[in-house]
């Protein structure tokens, strides 16, 4: 008999509290049972389990039967419809449930007991999902039941397992006592994984190569609902800010692949989990979308559904579905966005009535050229225009003399503009989102070293009293990356930005602006000792004060005392994610580099969900990356083997290497370089090219 493991999130697994648990995709499933571990073989399974008295078990099916052998229970499940092994589910524990069968399908949301009280919020979300997409698809939800599971510890957000979807505590578990910040984020999770149940589910990838079409819809889908159904929540920026920004950032250095990606071992397609697949295959979708109309592209969706249910299709079986509906050349601009890595800047000159596009390639560092074919969209004069650029230059010309112009119109096109002249764009109106892409692209220049730091200066100072969640948001973000570069050069403007913002945004009694407010505190605590000596007089109320002020008032408790101990305690002692992950930041915010070895000595006592984020958290804090630069090349075994060891894989290892050692690299760039050299692997490379760009890129900001 095998004994399960608690030092590994994948396979099947127990967790510290004793649930047993599985987590299958993309490849773990024949490590619990012999199988033809790939999507494409679809089987019908019958799952019967025995079991100790008083646990009780979950499966994607409901129960058929239970059978008592005087001894222990059999829990017999009721066939599977025809599916792939990776979303099988099987857990076991002792679960308290919260039920909505008020309508068909039931939804049950199961906790470990004691923890159902903030089952109700994320039941009424998945009602509501499931209503939205039953409409947007027109296919009803195809098993007896939903259970969305939480579980202690969890390595990814969550699982879409067929039925039995499984999410980590912090993305599933919010009540009234929650922040606005969590609910989003609940709300996000909890759509993306139930739109799975048609994108991936119901039609499956033929291959991993093909990861984006699960990933990329259901991300899409996912912020289009939360868009439609709560509209105070400001989804559609989100979608910008999160998936569209990040991505492009992730798209330009040598590490990046085509969406359509060739992968062939575990390494391979465990990686292709990344901003790739999820966020520029959805910004690529919001492209198209924006290009065809909504009503066209829901209709192809619809078909490409219906054609391949409970079967497995392609790339192209969904972009010719869009295509035939559309009757657009759809399918040679995604094909095109698709197979190519990379995107471009476009590069806009406006002369009398004539406005010339040039596109090429933006990257970080010098990568191959393409050229792309871009639905650009442009406002000249107040007036929108599309124009397909399918060549490296091109010229519009307008029957009037060009005076305000702006391209990519809401940013609903994954490209950057460089405008020669930015006089146009101040005179166009600049909704919120636009104005946070047009700092976002600058600041890549200044990254890229098109353009120097006053360029981006300048524009934060214009924008330091705009108030807009996004563009807040944005170069907020933007500026806590410069602080952690070199604290002393970036602080000033930080505080200023910051503090200015700080004041537009207080007292907001909507939940978008309660939002923006908790996120500027917690980097103003982070970044100014004197505001973090008044905010952190709140820690002591911890329990009692407004939920979007605790993580802020966490931070600054451990920016004014480094104080280990007390949060190490609290970390410990609070049951809920929620609260875990806000001593968990406190811990990462600490200024006395000298106290990270009390922490990595009570190592064992974090969630391992939670490790990533440490090291993470201690490489990019600057007041801890000297003590941690000595500490993860004296200990890089240490911290190879837990990598592995949790992730189940090499590629967790790889993980660590493109995410921490860029930032240990500005402390000391020749030792990082050499320690690079020294610890290479060829399975890795990617990984590898990924730190050393991203390294080159962090030294041009310090
Ligand atoms: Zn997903």
């Amino acid at each position: 008999m095998k004994r399960l493991s608690s030092q590994t999130l994948v396979g099947i697994y127990k967790t510290k509290e004793g649930m047993i648990t599985t987590q299958f995709e993309p490849n773990f499933a024949s490590s619990m049972f012999p199988c033809v571990d790939n999507p494409e073989e679809k089987a019908v399974f019958k799952l019967s389990v025995r079991v100790k008295k008083g646990l009780s078990v979950i499966s994607n099916m409901p129960v058929e039967r239970i059978e008592d052998d005087g001894e222990k229970l059999t829990y017999v499940f009721m066939d599977t419809p025809r599916m792939s092994t990776y979303l099988l589910y099987l857990g076991i524990g002792n679960f308290e449930e919260v039920v909505d069968d008020s309508a068909k399908p039931k939804i049950i949301v199961a906790t470990l007991k004691g923890r159902s009280d903030k089952a109700k919020f994320p039941l009424e979300v998945a009602r509501k999902t499931l209503a939205f997409y039953e409409n947007y698809f027109k296919i009803p939800y195809q098993l007896p039941k939903l259970h969305l599971i939480a579980v202690p510890e969890f390595l990814a957000g969550a699982m879409e397992n067929w039925g039995a979807i499984t999410f980590r505590e912090s993305a599933l578990l919010a009540d009234e006592n929650s922040s606005i910040i969590t609910k989003t984020t609940v709300i996000a999770v909890i759509a993306h994984e139930m739109a799975h149940q048609w994108f991936g589910n119901l039609v499956t990838l033929k291959w991993w190569d093909d990861l984006w079409l699960n990933e990329s819809f259901a991300t899409f889908m996912a912020y289009k609902f939360g868009a439609k159904v709560y509209p105070q929540l400001g989804f559609d920026g989100l979608f910008y800010f999160i998936e569209t920004v990040s991505a492009m950032l992730e798209d330009s250095i040598s590490s990046t692949h085509p969406i359509e990606a060739k992968v062939s071992n575990p390494v391979e397609i465990n990686e292709l989990f990344d901003g790739i697949s999820y966020g520029k295959g959805a910004s690529v979708l919001r492209m198209i979308e924006a290009y065809i109309g909504e009503e066209n592209f829901r209709h192809g969706v619809i078909n490409y559904l219906n054609k391949f249910k409970f079967s497995n299709a392609k790339g192209e079986d969904l972009w010719n579905s869009l295509s035939e509906i559309s009757r657009e050349n759809v399918n040679e601009i995604l094909k095109d966005w698709i197979t190519k890595p990379g995107y471009p800047v476009i590069y806009v000159s406006a002369e009398g009535n004539k406005i010339r596009l040039k596109q090429e390639r933006f990257s970080l560092v010098p990568l191959e050229k393409f050229t792309y074919k871009v639905p650009v969209t442009l406002e000249v004069n107040g007036k929108l225009i599309t124009k397909l650029l399918d060549k490296e230059e091109d010229v519009i010309e307008m029957n009037e003399e060009v005076k305000s112009l702006k391209v990519n119109v809401d940013r609903s096109g994954f490209y950057r503009v460089y405008y020669e002249d930015l006089d146009y764009v101040f005179k166009a109106n600049l909704n919120d989102k636009e104005l946070a892409g047009l700092f976002d692209d600058y600041f890549n220049f200044f990254m890229a070293g098109m353009v120097n730091y006053n360029v981006a200066e300048a524009l934060i100072r214009k924008l330091m009293n705009f108030k807009g969640y996004i563009t807040s948001s944005l170069i907020s973000q933007r500026l806590s990356l410069l602080y952690s570069v070199n604290p002393n050069k970036y602080e000033g403007i930080a505080k200023e930005f910051y503090l200015s913002q700080v004041r537009l945004w207080k007292g907001s009694d909507d939940e978008l602006g309660k939002m923006v407010y908790s996120n500027l505190i917690e980097g103003l605590a982070f970044i100014d000792y004197d505001f973090a000596l008044g905010m952190s007089e709140l820690f002591q109320y911890y329990d009692r004060i407004d939920p979007n002020l605790k993580t802020a008032s966490v931070i600054a408790y451990s920016v004014v005392t480094s104080d280990v101990n007390t949060l190490m305690e609290k970390y410990k002692g609070y049951t809920f994610d929620e609260d875990k992950q806000r001593f968990l930041n406190g811990l990462l915010s600490i200024r006395d580099g000298t106290r990270i070895s009390q922490v990595f000595s009570q190592i064992h006592e974090f969630k391992l969900q939670d490790l990533f984020s440490i090291v993470v958290g201690y490489a990019m804090n600057p007041f801890t990356r000297k003590t941690f630069f000595d500490f993860f090349l004296s200990q890089f075994n240490m911290f190879k083997d837990y990598a592995i060891k949790v992730s189940g894989g090499l590629w967790g290892l790889g993980r660590v290497i493109s995410e921490v050692v860029p930032y240990l690299g500005l402390e000391n760039p020749e030792e990082i370089n050499a320690f690079l050299e020294k610890i290479y692997q060829k399975e890795l490379d990617r990984d590898f090219r990924s730190a050393r760009d991203k390294l080159t890129t962090l030294l041009r900001l310090k």
